[in-house]
């Protein structure tokens, strides 16, 4: 845990983020049991989602270290990326990750037909990792937060983290005792296709986290200034976060400082790797 001030403001900041250069924080978690299953239960893993995605990353490491062939489905990859592929995805390709690229129309129907017909020797993963396979890793971070909780002797705690899937804030909340607060921003879906997701992982389930979105939507990974600004001040704090989903998280959490309990702890979910083709995007965009 590193203490952390921002704004004047303080508190402090889960690093899952250097727990492992191959495998961005939360997604080392949410592979927990992948990294512990036997390389011969499986030979292919299959996964689908965006080209710079995280999750990709972090399944290619997995794959190489099993030695099970990896296919990811995306839509059109643009013919630029293709001529000199960056960041995440060149990571991926190195490591043998195999690109299958459909049609953006087709797309949901093509993953829905793998899904569908998959075997024995092969793992299907949902976009993100959003899967009950992740639970278990999500419960080890859970538990290190209640220990720290311990050591310290805090009566109460809010806990922070960004929702892609919102995989990860659904587990934690589950896992984590009532006097702590899970607190969570959407950044990829809206507040209601967010809970659409819960409700789907965890039928039933009362107890979820809070959504602060004052903000509202904004397109996933679509550059946005303010989102930039943010980033850099955090930066210039003392830590790098990712570009995609701690921007929006961190403004939320700044403006609803005052209102949530303390501590706050935020869950620093890694993803930095990505920040490297984010970057382009701003400054093709004259952003920056
Ligand atoms: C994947 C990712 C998330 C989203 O996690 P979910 O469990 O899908 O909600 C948040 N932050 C970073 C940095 C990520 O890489």
């Amino acid at each position: 845990m590193d203490s952390f001030t921002i704004d004047g403001k303080p508190l402090y900041v889960k690093r899952d983020d250097l727990i492992d250069p191959r495998y961005s924080g939360n997604k080392l978690r949410k592979l927990y049991t992948l990294l512990q299953t036997p390389s011969n239960r499986y030979d292919t893993i299959v996964s689908y989602g965006g080209i710079q995605s995280n999750a990709m990353l972090s399944i290619a490491y997995l794959a190489k270290a099993k030695g099970w062939r990896f296919e990811y489905w995306c839509k059109k990859i643009p013919a630029w990326l293709k001529k000199g592929p960056v960041g995440n995805y060149k990571t991926a390709l190195q490591l043998g990750m195999i690109i299958r690229e459909t049609d953006n129309q087709a797309f949901y129907e093509k993953i829905e037909s793998l899904h569908q017909n998959i075997n024995d020797r092969t793992l299907f993963v949902p976009q993100g990792g959003a899967d009950p396979l992740a639970e278990e890793g999500v419960k080890v971070a859970a538990m290190e937060i209640v220990s720290w909780v311990q050591t310290r002797g805090l009566k109460e705690l809010t806990v922070v983290t960004p929702s892609g899937t919102g995989t990860t804030a659904l587990y934690l909340r589950k896992h984590l005792p009532a006097t702590i607060d899970v607190v969570t921003v959407p950044v990829i879906a809206d507040a209601k296709a967010l809970k659409m997701q819960w409700s789907k992982l965890l039928p039933h389930h009362e107890s979820l986290p809070r959504i602060l979105d004052s903000i509202g939507p904004w397109p996933f990974a679509k550059p946005n200034p303010t989102f930039y600004e943010i980033w850099k001040k955090l930066r210039e704090a003392g830590i790098v976060f990712d570009l995609l989903y701690a921007p929006k998280t961190w403004l939320e959490l700044l403006r609803a400082y005052d209102r949530l309990q303390s501590p706050i702890l935020y869950l620093h979910s890694g993803g930095v790797s990505g920040n490297a083709s984010q970057i382009e995007k701003y400054r093709y965009r004259g952003l920056i």
